[in-house]
């Protein structure tokens, strides 16, 4: 097996194993053989975990922020010069094809960590004249110890994503990544340990929710950061308040892609596509619900159905491969459950809809058109490969429509009048818009929700303010003026 990681955890410094933890095992998704047989953190790991975080962060936040930058650096270069391993390591532990694991997430990862890394040195604080001489002056402070706690999609990614700002800044990471793919952050711990980072300021607990449970709630935490689906998010919110703690929330979506009759047709479903069926469907910003302008929508259909039934579905670590398995055979069922939903409710089935008659949690891509806003696959996160195509006359109407949801993850527009584009997205009830393109997510720019979808911003400047504080310190100049 490839390069796989040597224990369950990874706790200050090194792997730990400890098999009095519940079993949890790692599933090929394309095959269903069992890769890798773990154990879920028992309290006293979690608590060892815990006590070197808060341990190295001390030493670590008392670096200079050029030296913290050095080890980031270093770390992504180690990532990138093993792409290739861990691309595969992401495509076992996940089941998402080589061909983009190779350039979406390793690599994404070490995106985070440079552009982190070369943030850090750069905060300063600030000085406040208040009058008479005296001043005030700001210090932007590490908040501590972090928690992360990952989903299943991308376990590389997530990780590096909450690991970046958090180290770069002066924090430690206890992470806890999905049960269903325990692998890939191991990895990231590895490498950090190599790059010349203090044992304990990044370490990788395993286990179910009971696990990130006991996290969320331990005195020594001061963050947590969770990307998972809305009603963990609440349970996690409502764990983390109880401490008063600082909270970042990437939760789920059921975003709207919207597409005018002007807008470039093969663009427009190049995205829809990517939007709906990357990584298998599996992807929180997917625009699962495709408003498609009323002229458009014939010509829309006929050719993306005819684009969708060439994709190619196969083994993940084939190269060649554009489309995997779903990650767990739960995750399947699920999805095939609303794809039933939408036949009963009256939805046109353009492709797709049924299990691959093979080993593995294979689903053809699956593109329902006429769909309309009260389906239940129009209001629910699906989390698979399953396109909803509803139709509309007016940007008005279509813009109404877009926002008539919980949710306000994402959301996009497609037309080639650029003044009606930006008019769009400043209408859009959604944290992350784009114009002309679709799931685009560079570090550079701030990345989450809002509405159900979350709280606080991963990636670009945003992400300063949720892993550091600021403390004010006033300085007195004068004799102090004490009335008494
Ligand atoms: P879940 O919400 O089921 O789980 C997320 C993580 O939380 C897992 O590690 C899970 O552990 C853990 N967890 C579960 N219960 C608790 C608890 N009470 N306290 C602490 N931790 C807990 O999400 P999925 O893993 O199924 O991922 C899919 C969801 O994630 C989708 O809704 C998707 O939209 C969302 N997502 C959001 C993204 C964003 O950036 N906005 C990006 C990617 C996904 P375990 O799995 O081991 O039970």
């Amino acid at each position: 097996m490839r390069a796989q990681p040597t224990a369950s955890h990874f706790i200050d410094g090194q792997y730990v194993e400890d098999t009095a933890g519940a079993p949890i095992e790692c599933v090929y998704a394309a095959t269903g053989e069992v890769i890798a047989r773990l154990h879920e953190a028992t309290p006293a790991l979690v608590d060892r975990a815990l006590a070197s975080a808060a341990r190295a962060q001390k030493e670590w936040a008392a670096l200079r922020p050029v030296e913290r930058a050095r080890v980031l650096h270093k770390a992504a270069e180690i990532i990138r010069s093993r792409n290739r391993e861990l691309s595969e390591l992401e495509t076992l532990d996940t089941g998402k094809p080589l061909q983009e694991t190779l350039v979406a997430d390793a690599s994404s990862g070490a995106d985070a960590l440079e552009y982190f890394a070369g943030f850090a040195p750069t905060v300063t604080g600030q000085t406040v004249p208040v009058g008479g001489g005296d001043f005030v002056y700001t210090i932007r402070e590490a908040l501590g110890v972090c928690v992360g706690i990952g989903a299943w999609n991308y376990p590389t990614q997530i990780a590096c994503w909450k690991a970046a700002p958090a180290l770069a800044f002066g924090n430690a990471m206890v992470f806890k990544p999905s049960e269903v793919t325990p692998l890939c952050a191991l990895k990231v711990a590895e490498i950090f340990i190599e790059a010349g980072a203090p044992a304990g300021l990044f370490n990788v607990v395993q286990g179910r929710g009971a696990v990130g449970a006991s996290l969320v709630t331990d005195p020594r935490v001061a963050k947590v950061s969770l990307t998972g689906s809305v009603p963990t998010g609440r349970k996690v919110y409502a764990a983390a308040a109880e401490g008063i703690r600082h909270v970042t929330m990437e939760l789920g979506g059921k975003s709207p892609l919207v597409v005018f009759d002007d807008a470039s047709l093969e663009d427009a479903i190049g995205a829809a596509m990517l939007g709906n069926f990357y990584s298998t469907g599996q992807i929180c910003s997917n625009g699962t619900r495709v408003f498609v302008q009323k002229g458009l929508k014939e010509r829309f259909l006929a050719r993306l159905k005819e684009r969708a039934e060439a994709i190619v579905i196969g083994e993940p670590l084939d190269e060649a491969t554009q489309m995997g398995p779903m990650v767990t055979e739960d995750q399947l069922s699920k999805v095939l459950s609303y794809i039933e939903k939408g036949k009963a409710e009256g939805a046109r089935l353009i492709t797709g809809g049924a299990r691959l008659d093979r080993a593995g949690n294979y689903l053809q891509p699956t593109v329902f058109a006429d769909v309309t806003d009260d389906m239940v696959i129009a209001r629910e996160e699906i989390f698979g490969p399953v396109m909803a195509i509803l139709d509309f006359d007016t940007e008005e109407e279509v813009i109404a429509r877009a926002n008539g949801t919980d949710f306000g993850l994402a959301a996009g527009v497609f037309t080639a009048d650029m003044a009606r584009g930006h008019r769009v997205a400043a209408a859009f009830e959604a944290g992350t818009c784009w114009i002309n393109a679709y799931n685009l997510t560079p570090v550079e720019a701030p990345f989450g929700g809002s509405k159900l979808s979350g709280v606080g911003r991963e990636n670009g400047h945003a992400a300063l303010e949720h892993y550091t504080q600021i403390k004010s310190v006033y300085v007195g100049m004068n004799p102090v003026d004490a009335p008494y």
